[in-house]
């Protein structure tokens, strides 16, 4: 991929990730328990064995930056929030046009991961 296009894919990633940080409040977190009543799900990786997601810092919250997480919310707080349903469709559909993009990775690496395909 040219520098040009790994440029354009990354203004469409940052443009999501500022968007969906205007609902990361619906998490609504208060020492270290979410809106769910519980651990977060940086904390309760589904499929992992792991105690918690390596990026997370207990104290400081997540050191990267991570655009699959920041589109990604559970069911609790979809049936909390039916509005989010149509959200998340269009972050999907735009975040369609950003190729392997995984869970847990910086955006750093995935702009790496861009310059090597
Ligand atoms: S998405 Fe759900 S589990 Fe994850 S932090 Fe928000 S309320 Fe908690
Ligand atoms: S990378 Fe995702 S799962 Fe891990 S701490 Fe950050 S937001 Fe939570």
């Amino acid at each position: 991929m040219t520098e040009e296009e790994v440029a354009e894919k990354m203004a469409i990633y940052d443009k999501l990730c500022e968007e969906a940080s205007q609902y990361a409040h619906l998490c609504d977190f208060k020492d270290g328990v979410c809106a769910r009543g519980g651990q977060s799900c940086c904390i309760l990786q589904p499929g992992e064995r792991r105690d918690a997601c390596d990026q997370l810092d207990r104290a400081n919250g997540c050191r990267i930056t991570s655009l699959p997480c920041k589109i990604w919310f559970c069911g609790f707080l979809r049936d909390l929030h039916p509005e989010l349903d149509a959200k998340i469709a269009e972050w999907k559909e735009k975040a369609s046009l950003l190729p392997h993009m995984l869970f847990f990775q910086s955006r750093t690496d995935y702009e790496n991961s861009l310059r090597g395909s």
